[in-house]
């Protein structure tokens, strides 16, 4: 609003043309000297009773008028005059942030924040690092960009095998993510899947992509068209690598092969927020395609993306326009689709699932990272995490996901030649357009007021189920402040898309179940593997030993699955069961002990069965007498966003195992919990019986599957609560049984 316009409103005037505010007119003066009358001189009485009344009420309206500009008086005076109270301003170290220095200090300078290039001997209350959480001394408090384990999470091989768990178990729902082998390990199953898929159809001709785990910017990456190549076989000696399908047939542009930097935020991990930049950037290769052939198989600037192997090509286009050259706006490209008639909403809408469903196959790891380099009571900082995802579109406007970068560049210059063999850094407009916005808004969202806003809501709760009433609401509605609209900044570019849109993707969820499980039972904390004790408490506890599974034979199992993973991993010198050893377990266990596939429902069955016995255990604890008050009421207490978020502890663990069983009348339910109520209820059909306890006897009585009203429930299907107490006492306490009759 400029000034005039200010001042026009101010006064309830029009401004002249000239600026100058119109002089009070008659009646206006005489206004004016009334309202410039002390308040406590006019007093409001009611109107004479003698009066008519037509002018009874005139008079009456008039001193309503009078008291109502008295009001507004006093309240516009005492804005003006009460001292503000000055806001602390946020600190910011940005003496680790590297390449993304320039870009971070443009942020800080928009928000009005500080900056501290060189350190702080106080704490901050953001850590900028440039690399990984690891960039130096870990801060005991405040906010760091990274999280721990992320860098080693995204590597090619443990991310490949991380999909490939979730793949295991929701083929359909990761088709998004090329298939890959980790060689040498799986060398046979690539040779024997590849000749098999072969002779099921002749017309196949693949190609794959062989990239060296732990490579960067192209480094290493090379073609090849079959198991047997000669390069692959005499490198795979000296480094493992990920060999995956090459996609042959992907969406060009101007005759270019493209691929999609798109940045996504983890803001947090428990419970998990999730936001994508609504723009990202589109890099060119700079040699028109051609399908791969043994004659342009090394032709890099033909198939490969990267902007550090193609800035090297005499054809890159440096240009100051977003929409054209080597590297433009992901928006500009979609402008351009959408021009040619391509649905951009669905794609859109596929890119969003991907990401999704990518970040939930890192999480559960993540966690386990998390609570040994951040143990849970002990102080630490809160983790978030700009990430950026390498996306391909296929011809058919598919999107695929090539991998995932933890340390995505936030460089806002490029090298430029400007004499023979003199380089300098010159500001590149694009990236500047895309990254800036990104780190701003990302400190946006992590402003340390807005926390506590969000902390002081009655219930952490609150807050995720309302974001996840609004299915359709865009992102700025849903994140705006008043201290960011009062800082007249531009509307959010993140966009968020988790817990919003938790509800279709809550039932996959199911790994970082089986997360929550291992952590209890780690033991020690610090560690990230599971001793022989730890697994055999896990058996005991769960009840997963019977006379078909001995404790002798689950004591092999461990030793067989656990060096097994050791070797591949090469931890020779490190003893004890990483969590893919625990999930091979735990899918060994499933298929074991539930016959019928498929695979996915017969791990969420284990699970829902370990969870159960856990809960039990915790109510016979309780109920003995062992437990105590604290004990019983952390029970029925669920917060999933403690004072620092992103903390997991034991606690938070049972309780989440006690909320995401949790019966109907639970007023503690967070979304994500309600999911796997309901995709629990819809796929198990025995009847579960359960309650909690509270000093007075059996409280939330009812069935943790079929729910209140199935009447073929054992427990809800007999005619009266007694009926149903004792049943359900019998059940789960049999040594108790006249405890509640
Ligand atoms: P790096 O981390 O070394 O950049 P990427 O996995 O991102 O490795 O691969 C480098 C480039 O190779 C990508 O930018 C993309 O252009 C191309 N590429 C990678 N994987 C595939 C694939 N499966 N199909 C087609 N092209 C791919």
């Amino acid at each position: 609003m400029s000034q005039q316009q200010r001042a026009a409103t101010a006064g309830g005037r029009e401004a002249k043309a000239d600026g100058s505010l119109p002089r009070p007119g008659k009646e206006e003066r005489a206004t004016s000297a009334i309202k410039e009358k002390p308040a406590s001189t006019i007093p409001t009485l009611p109107p004479p009773p003698g009066l008519p009344l037509a002018a009874r009420r005139a008079l009456a309206s008039l001193s309503v008028e009078i008291a109502k500009s008295r009001r507004s008086r006093r309240s516009e005076e005492g804005r003006h005059s009460r001292p503000k109270k000055s806001k602390r301003v946020v600190t910011v170290d940005s003496s680790k942030a590297k390449t993304s220095s320039e870009a971070l200090r443009i942020c800080i300078q928009q928000l009005k924040w500080k900056e501290f290039p060189t350190g702080r001997r106080l704490l901050c209350d953001i850590y900028w690092h440039g690399v990984s959480f690891h960039d130096g001394e870990v801060s005991c408090s405040g906010q760091v960009n990274k999280y721990p384990g992320m860098t080693e999470l995204v590597r090619k091989i443990n991310f490949s095998r991380a999909v490939r768990t979730m793949q295991e178990l929701f083929p359909e729902e990761y088709k998004f993510y090329p298939r890959s082998w980790i060689l040498p390990e799986e060398y046979q199953n690539f040779a024997d899947q590849v000749r098999v898929s072969k002779e099921n159809d002749s017309s196949w001709k693949p190609t794959f992509i062989v990239k060296p785990d732990g490579g960067s910017q192209g480094d290493g990456i090379y073609l090849i068209k079959d198991s047997t190549d000669v390069r692959m076989l005499a490198n795979l000696r000296s480094k493992p690598v990920v060999v995956q399908e090459y996609i042959s047939k992907p969406l060009l542009i101007e005759k270019l092969k493209f691929d999609i930097r798109l940045y996504v935020l983890l803001k947090s991990l428990d419970p998990l927020e999730i936001y994508i930049a609504k723009d990202g950037l589109s890099r060119f290769c700079t040699e028109p395609y051609q399908e791969p052939n043994s004659k342009n198989f090394h032709r890099v600037f033909m198939h490969l993306t990267n902007y550090s192997l193609n800035v090297h090509s005499g054809n890159f286009i440096h240009s100051d326009n977003v929409n054209t050259g080597s590297k433009r706006t992901f928006s500009s490209i979609v402008a351009k689709l959408s021009m040619r008639g391509y649905d951009v909403k669905k794609m859109w809408s596929d890119i969003i699932t991907l990401v999704i469903r990518a970040i939930i196959a890192l999480v559960p790891e993540l966690k386990i990272y998390h609570q040994t380099y951040i143990p849970p009571g002990k102080p630490g900082p809160t983790c978030f995490q700009i990430l950026g995802f390498d996306i391909l579109l296929m011809k058919n406007m598919k999107p695929v996901l090539l991998e995932v970068n933890a340390n995505p560049s936030m460089r806002i210059e490029h090298e430029q030649e400007i004499s023979p063999g003199l380089f300098e850094y010159v500001a590149s407009p694009v990236d500047e357009e895309i990254k800036v916005a990104i780190i701003r808004d990302t400190l946006r969202l992590v402003d340390p007021a807005l926390k506590k806003n969000c902390l002081q809501q009655p219930l952490a709760t609150e807050c995720s189920a309302e974001s996840d009433k609004e299915e359709t609401a865009e992102a700025e509605d849903v994140t705006e402040t008043p201290s960011i609209k009062e800082q007249n900044l531009a509307p959010l570019c993140l966009k968020q898309v988790f817990p919003k849109y938790s509800r279709q993707f809550g039932y996959l969820l199911i790994v970082d179940r089986i997360a929550l499980l291992f952590i209890r039972f780690l033991g020690i904390k610090g560690t990230m593997k599971l001793g022989p004790t730890g697994f055999r408490t896990f058996i005991r506890t769960c009840k997963l030993s019977n006379s078909n599974l001995s404790m002798a034979s689950v004591d092999i199992l461990y030793i067989d699955i656990a060096r097994r993973w050791n070797v591949i991993r090469g931890d020779r010198g490190e003893s004890g069961m990483c969590f893919q050893a625990f999930m091979e377990a735990i899918f060994h266990l499933a298929q074991r002990r539930y016959k019928n596939p498929p695979l996915r429902e017969q791990v969420e069955a284990l699970v829902n069965f370990c969870e159960y016995q856990l809960e039990a255990q915790e109510e016979r604890i309780v109920l003995y007498g062992r437990g105590t008050a604290e004990r019983r009421s952390s029970l029925a207490v669920y917060q999933p966003e403690g004072p620092r978020s992103g903390t997991i502890n034991h606690m938070q663990l049972l309780n989440r195992m006690s909320t995401s069983n949790k019966l109907p009348a639970s007023p503690l339910a967070t979304s994500v919990d309600q999911q796997l109520v309901n995709s629990m209820s819809s796929r198990v059909t025995d009847c579960s019986p359960a309650a909690s306890f509270n000093p007075n006897g059996w409280d939330n009585l009812g069935c943790r599957f079929c729910r209140k009203n199935n009447q073929s429930c054992s427990v809800m299907g007999l005619k009266d609560v007694h009926s149903q107490r004792v049943k359900l006492t019998q059940i789960l306490h049999p040594s108790v049984t006249s405890y509640f009759m």
